[in-house]
């Protein structure tokens, strides 16, 4: 069989230092070498995955390391850490044991950054040096069996009964939920602090009275991570409970789920580094028509395709992580695309690996079990992109593919007028178009960062594949 392909080229390992904001690379660069030691020795995502439980000594190892307090203040135990180192330690974990880094990335994400950001000093006193310690985890309980993509739906209700506070409702697919002692959830409260329809945020125990938490779900994958329903049955809670301001919770869930996305969104990228690693080993032994089969063009083609989608998104979620004031809509390029890509690229892993990537022993049948959710939960891919062309209409996107999208824009404003802040399908697709800017941006930031022909050949690649995925839009090449 002819085949033109010339020897494998080198590919730029993934650097850290990709828009590392001041003073968090030494620490992350301290921590890698260890934690990644400690992921390789220790931890066994097969075993865990058929047990169903991540083993308590592993906890224990990652709460000695200071894991659990890494982006909690110093003040109170934790490390101070900003997001991108945060999101860069989860990274790492990903690659060896998804479920691991979910557990643990939701503590440091969802779970406890409300407590940090509208904590008042009694309630962050109380929780958060035990929480830095791994003493106790959290969790963040928003979704009820009626209200997932629509927030404002929530029935679970807080009320004032007789001058003290009552909570009453259900939540589901809690994240952590049969591990935490302490859990945010998102209540709606009518009446409460003068708003006839707020929502307010609380902190609940585990111990409260009326808290029941049911049994573990059965998943498709991230098996050995725990999640739960949460029943409130009547649970009387004092007002120190009330987290943020009364009735206006559904404010400060906008900051707490764009920070949890990017984190859940580094998971992402380490799920497809070792999707990769695994692949580029495989296919460098794995002979067939007499050749190793990296040395074979199509496939060359595809390693090339997945290594410049890693390389966008390992630069999308670092661009996401590094300018909090932009956080809200950066984020969202940074969940969607993410998850979108590493599925993608687990899903050329799984290909590249034949038959034996359908076996469970090669762990990439793991990988890809692991992967699916991310492109659903912490809001919903589809859901994310409508929010993201809404922004779009508001801050044009950025970069050089910003264009395109402008374009679509003037188009649909000319079109539809007014009528446009109701059209999901065209918000969708500016949406779209948006994130695929924003990720143009990011990754020619990094290359111009790194500095290397590598990297600007990665991200060359990547804005010729992003054209082909905009033209799929209806974009203009
Ligand atoms: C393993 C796991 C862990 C989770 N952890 C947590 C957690 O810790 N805390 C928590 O609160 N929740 C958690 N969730 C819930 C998760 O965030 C929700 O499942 C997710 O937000 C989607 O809600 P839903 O499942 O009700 O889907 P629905 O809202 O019913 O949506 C179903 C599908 O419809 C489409 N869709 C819906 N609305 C729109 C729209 N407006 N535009 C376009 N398409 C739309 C999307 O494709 C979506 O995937 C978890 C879920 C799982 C499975």
């Amino acid at each position: 069989m002819l085949d033109t392909a010339a020897p494998p080229a080198p590919v730029a390992r993934p650097s850290l230092a990709a828009l590392a904001p001041p003073g968090e690379l030494d620490v992350v660069e301290a921590l890698v070498d260890p934690l990644d030691r400690f992921c390789r020795d220790r931890i066994d995502p097969r075993e865990n995955d058929r047990r169903k439980s991540i083993p308590a000594d592993v906890l224990d190892g990652l709460k000695e390391m200071g894991l659990f307090g890494l982006s909690l203040p110093e003040s109170h135990g934790g490390c101070g850490l900003g997001l991108w180192a945060t999101g860069s330690i989860a990274a790492v974990i990903a690659r060896r044991d998804r479920s691991v880094a979910t557990t643990l990335g939701l503590h440091l994400g969802l779970g406890t950054r409300g407590l940090v950001r509208y904590g008042s000093a009694d309630q962050q006193d109380r929780y958060l040096p035990r929480l830095a310690s791994g003493e106790i985890l959290a969790a963040f309980a928003t979704t009820e069996p009626a209200a997932g993509s629509d927030l404002s739906a929530l029935r679970c209700t807080l009320s004032e009964v007789e001058g003290a506070l009552a909570l009453r409702g259900q939540k589901c697919f809690v994240t952590n939920g049969g591990l935490a002692s302490l859990y945010t959830v998102s209540t709606r409260s009518p009446g409460l602090g003068g708003m006839r329809k707020g929502q307010t945020l609380v902190l609940v125990e585990r111990g409260d009275a009326g808290v029941c938490v049911g049994a573990e779900e059965d998943k498709l994958g991230l098996r050995a991570s725990s999640t739960t329903m949460l029943d409130f049955d009547d649970v009387a809670l004092g007002a120190e409970r009330i987290l943020g301001p009364v009735g206006q919770g559904a404010a400060c869930l906008q900051h707490i789920l764009a920070y949890g996305r990017t984190v859940m969104a580094f998971g992402c990228t380490g799920t497809a580094h070792a999707a990769l690693a695994a692949t580029r080993n495989h296919c460098s032994v794995r002979v067939q028509f007499g050749r190793t089969l990296d040395q074979l063009a199509v496939v060359r083609e595809q390693l090339a395709d997945m290594e410049a989608k890693l390389f966008a998104i390992e630069a999308l979620v670092r661009w996401a992580a590094t300018d909090e004031s932009k956080l809200e809509w950066r984020s969202l390029a940074a969940k969607v695309l993410a998850s979108d890509l590493s599925g993608e690229i687990v899903d050329t892993a799984l290909q590249l690996h034949g038959g034996y990537g359908f076996i469970e022993e090669t762990g990439i049948a793991l990988l890809a079990r692991d992967a699916r959710i991310t492109r659903i939960f912490e809001g919903a891919n589809d859901v994310l992109r409508v929010h993201r062309g809404l922004f779009a209409l508001t801050q044009a996107p950025e970069g050089p593919q910003a264009a395109r999208c402008r374009d679509a824009i003037g188009e649909a404003r000319a079109r539809l007028g007014t009528r446009l802040l109701g059209d999901h399908v065209t918000l969708h697709r500016l949406g779209s178009l948006a994130m695929l800017a924003d990720a143009a941006t990011a990754a020619l930031q990094r290359a111009d960062h790194e500095g290397t022909p590598e990297a600007r050949a990665l991200a060359a690649r990547w804005l010729r594949l992003s054209m082909s995925y905009a033209l799929c839009l209806g974009g203009e090449s």
